[in-house]
């Protein structure tokens, strides 16, 4: 494996000579990052990344145990593993360690091929549950976020944005006549139709700083938009619907167009904490229901 591509490992502990050790270690085979105190470590942590921690318990100023607090209440950081490499031998400090979320215990003084163990094994697991992670939250076919990941990161939004009084849009997309696509031209090139529409809103997504896109259903898309007006929702929808258009895949059963389109429910609220989410649903979806009844191709909103 070449260097660029091996885990990271941040290894924290006040003692030189400790950092040395455990270095020496593990260096053949993984990147390493050490930190002699709780606050550098945290900030390593947060600029690097690291995939796993080693994380000694006694320090001055911030304890290994306040450390570890610290970076399992941060959800961006919560995932990676923490494993104590510490002298306390006491029941009592494995088990307040475990609660607080760390993997594994590891004693001093530290032997070599047990440190390369529970390193390895930690970070094989790791790998597996990210891989889990992942298929959890990503639509197998179109490889964009699914309506898992969609549901978490809208509710996200919204309590944002109802503590900061910033708004939330929300724009469902509903592909035209599929069900003729479909039986026109077969089931996988309809697959292969959604793929490319999928490919197509990501671009989109990537011109828009606050841009959000999943797979919400079928033949269904969702993206949700922060900080953006109603009006500035609805010109970003309607680039989306003329982007798909330009794609100009053959549809010649659609009633109108020769060629796929869309159709687009926009909705936009700044709300306030009496609001339901379900209200920026119900209005995308009426709007949505009014663009197919005007003749499909459009960008609505209610
Ligand atoms: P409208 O313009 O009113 O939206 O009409 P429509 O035909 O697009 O809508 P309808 O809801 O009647 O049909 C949706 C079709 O989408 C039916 C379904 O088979 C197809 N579909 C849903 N998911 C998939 C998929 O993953 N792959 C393929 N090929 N087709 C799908
Ligand atoms: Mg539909
Ligand atoms: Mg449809």
């Amino acid at each position: 494996m070449s260097k660029s591509q091996r885990n990271h490992i941040l290894i924290v502990d006040d003692t030189p000579l400790n950092l040395q050790i455990m270095t020496e270690i593990l260096s053949s085979e993984y990147n390493i990052f050490t930190a002699q105190n709780g606050v550098a470590a945290l900030q390593s942590v947060r600029e690097k990344k690291p995939d796993l921690i080693l994380l000694d318990i006694d320090m001055p100023e911030m304890n290994g145990y306040e450390t570890c607090e610290y970076i399992k209440n941060d959800h961006e950081l919560s995932d990676i593993p923490v494993i104590f490499v510490t002298s306390m031998n006491e029941e009592d400090d494995e088990e307040k360690g475990l609660a607080l979320g760390a993997i594994d215990y590891i004693h001093k003084p530290i032997r070599p091929s047990i440190l390369r163990a529970r390193v390895r094994n930690h970070l094989e697991l790791k790998k597996h549950r990210d891989v889990l992670q992942r298929d959890s939250y990503i639509d197998s076919l179109t490889e964009l976020a699914n309506r898992r990941r969609f549901n978490e990161y809208i509710d996200n939004q919204w309590q944002y944005a109802q503590k900061n009084e910033t708004s939330v849009s929300l724009v469902l997309l509903d592909v035209d006549c599929f069900k003729k696509f479909n039986d026109s031209y077969g089931h996988s090139k309809g697959d292969e139709c959604l793929k490319n529409i999928a490919d197509e809103l990501s671009g989109c997504a990537k011109n828009y700083k606050d841009m959000f896109v999943a797979r919400y259903g079928g033949e269904e898309f969702a993206a949700i938009l922060t900080n953006k007006t109603l009006h500035e929702t609805i010109e970003i929808a309607e680039k989306i619907r003329k982007s798909i258009e330009s794609l100009k895949i053959p549809h010649q059963t659609c009633e109108k167009e020769k060629f796929v389109t869309i159709s687009g429910g926009v909705s936009s609220i700044v709300p306030n904490t009496s609001d339901k989410i379900k209200t920026l649903f119900n209005n995308a979806d009426k709007a949505l229901y009014k663009a197919k009844k005007n003749g499909r191709n459009k960008i609505e909103t209610n």
